[in-house]
């Protein structure tokens, strides 16, 4: 039914069958997913994609699964924003928010990958899901795992935000908490995944649960009425969504369903974890791993995977990378939910605040058609803005309480 040939090295080229593998047994290059797209352009057009579920299944012939989806049936399609306050507070004429903040059903943009990762594991037959997070990601496999009906054990860095532990617990998840970053994390659920037969959705099922991060992409090509933007600023963790969204343009241009495109991809990360900014900005595409301190902990990934990928799709489209402090992610969280009124988490507050450093370089245009990436939501980091309010004023339920303090011009 589906339209995957099988896997392919992303590097040797070599094909492997349709498994849950993701490591070339030649060159220890990363598997892709192989599709038949001769057999999607003749099945695929504006039209039928239109009349599809309002859901990231209208590109379902883009995503790896042979059968039906199984869960997450009402994930992605989530806003194209036309955000002209925040555009004016920037100063530039043409700006968007895709906004994955109101993504089904764990507010984040990954329960695109999610619901793509479990389908698939529902396909291979696996009745345990798990997986290495940094917050958002055990939130959408554990929610999954409950609509699943599946099992599920799933591995945090200790020190997470509260709405990220309890945003994860509540499902009725197996949720541990490792001592170290997400990249102590990651390299224990290898050793794990080596003696548990567990769909791990970011390790043996990630060429499958990257593709996901693809429908983020084709939204905002058909959102901008099927055409590419001329730039896109992209919150990097482990280098998956900047790559795919990089894919997904030109998947749509092969398959004409957009025009030629000249779309610069931006990278944006935290200083406090920056090794694909870093890496982009000194030239090179050798990831030095960092260990990451910083508050936007969903991006937190010193060793990110696609790394290397991440710095080649920002150089090969014409795009660059910067990196912003904790003090401008606070800021720009504000800026955001003031101008706009999306209260988007700390990796959004990334995404707004290098955006703003790359106008101020000249990088990005004023008359430029420029998206930006919001990615989760700002209700589960509320420990960055702890300082940034005080407790609103408590009032006697009379009038002349109220009028008292309004005479103190509280409607400054
Ligand atoms: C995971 C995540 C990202 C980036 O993920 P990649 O690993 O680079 O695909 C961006 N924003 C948020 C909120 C995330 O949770
Ligand atoms: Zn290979």
């Amino acid at each position: 039914m589906g339209y995957v040939k099988g896997l392919r090295c992303k590097e040797c080229k070599r094909e492997f069958p349709k498994e849950p593998i993701h490591v070339c047994e030649y060159c220890f290059g990363p598997l892709e997913v192989d599709y038949d797209y001769e057999g999607i352009k003749k099945v695929v057009s504006r039209k039928s994609i239109e009349a599809g579920p309002p859901s990231m299944w209208r590109y379902r012939e883009f995503l790896p699964i042979d059968e039906d989806p199984k869960v997450g049936l009402h994930t992605g399609f989530t806003p194209l924003v036309r955000a002209k306050n925040l555009g004016k507070a920037l100063g530039i004429k043409n700006l968007y928010i895709k906004n994955d903040s109101v993504n089904h059903p764990t507010f984040s943009f990954k329960d695109r990958v999610v619901a793509v990762a479990v389908s698939k594991a529902l396909e291979f037959g696996f009745d345990t899901l798990s997986c290495a997070s940094t917050g958002n990601l055990a939130n959408s496999v554990a929610a999954h795992a409950a609509e699943a009906g599946l099992k599920s054990c799933i591995f945090i860095p200790d020190g997470l935000e509260a709405g990220k532990i309890l945003g994860t617990l509540v499902y009725g998840t197996n949720l541990i908490a490792v001592k170290g970053s997400y990249d102590d994390v990651n390299r224990l659920c290898s050793e794990i995944a080596a003696d548990h037969k567990w769909a791990f959705v970011n390790i043996n099922i990630r060429p499958y649960y990257g593709d996901g991060s693809k429908s983020y992409g084709y939204e905002i090509a058909e959102q901008l009425g099927w055409k590419a933007p001329d730039n896109v600023v992209v919150p990097v963790a482990g280098s998956s969504l900047i790559t795919k969204i990089w894919k997904a343009f030109h998947e749509f241009e092969a398959m004409d369903l957009i025009g030629p495109f000249k779309t610069k991809v931006f990278a944006a990360q935290a200083t406090g974890c920056s090794p694909v900014t870093t890496a982009i900005k000194n030239g090179t595409d050798v990831i030095t791993p960092v260990k990451p301190n910083t508050i936007a902990k969903s991006i937190a990934i010193g060793n990110p995977a696609d790394g290397y990928y991440g710095v080649k799709t920002a150089n090969e489209s014409g795009g660059y990378g910067e990196d912003v402090s904790d003090e401008e992610i606070v800021e720009a969280m504000k800026l955001m939910a003031k101008t706009e009124g999306i209260f988007t988490e700390t990796a959004g507050g990334v995404t707004l605040a290098v955006t703003q450093k790359l106008i101020k370089q000249g990088r990005i245009k004023s008359d430029e058609l420029t998206v930006i990436c919001v990615t989760g939501n700002g209700l589960k980091t509320q420990e960055a803005l702890a300082a940034a309010f005080a407790p609103p004023q408590v009032i006697e339920p009379h009038l002349h309480s109220f009028e008292e303090i309004f005479s103190n011009s509280i409607m400054a």
